[in-house]
């Protein structure tokens, strides 16, 4: 077998091996879909105690909403979409910043980046959704991952669902994200590429 042969069967047996865990967790919750809470997962007492104290539901903001993913780890209303075809809508600005992600997943990073802040780490956003032509663009530019290079092939990246960002870290960040951004649902998870945090969020 050639090499993309070999890559492109890797990438088979990856995308089942993610599709078996995903039906695993889902039979584990009971048959239900995987349900993701909006926000840092620690902040789900702070945020009823909040709506509770204002005496009001939080119907229109994004603390009340629930999100799910499909079986191959992808959000169902994102879906149908397609990779990098995701209107503007429909994701969430992170924070103040020209920065767009899945809800949960800009939630979840605009709280890190607060958090991190606070403690006097500073986190810079490069990149987060990535549309198709500049997913076609990069892996023109950057050459392929499965090749030696640093882009995915178009319509299979992270960033195509808002699922995935590019951060601007010095060595304290790094330090501070290795330790950290799993509790906000963010993971390094492609070698030769520590500024790639993928949001997989652990289930509800
Ligand atoms: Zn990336």
């Amino acid at each position: 077998m050639g090499i993309e042969r070999v890559n492109s069967r890797i990438a088979d047996i990856q995308s089942r091996m993610i599709a078996l865990q995903t039906q695993q967790a889902a039979k584990t919750a009971q048959a239900q879909p995987t349900t993701v809470q909006g926000g840092g997962s620690g902040d789900d007492f702070a945020a009823k105690l909040q709506e509770a104290m204002s005496g009001t539901t939080n119907t229109a903001g994004t603390s009340a909403r629930s999100f799910t993913l499909n079986s191959k780890g992808i959000p169902t209303e994102l879906a149908a979409y397609g990779n990098g075809k995701i209107p503007a809508n429909a994701l969430e600005q992170v924070g103040s910043t020209r920065h767009k992600l899945w809800a949960p997943a800009a939630q979840g990073l605009n709280q890190m980046i607060a958090d991190a802040k606070r403690e006097g780490v500073t986190i810079g956003i490069t990149d987060s959704y990535r549309p198709y032509e500049e997913q076609v663009d990069l892996a023109r530019r950057k050459g392929l991952y499965s090749q030696g290079g640093l882009a995915a092939k178009p319509g299979t990246s992270e960033h195509g669902w808002g699922m995935a960002t590019d951060l601007d870290l010095d060595s304290k960040a790094q330090a501070w994200m290795r330790k950290n951004a799993d509790k906000y649902g963010f993971v390094e998870n492609v070698p030769r590429e520590p500024w790639h945090w993928a949001y997989k969020p652990k289930t509800a």
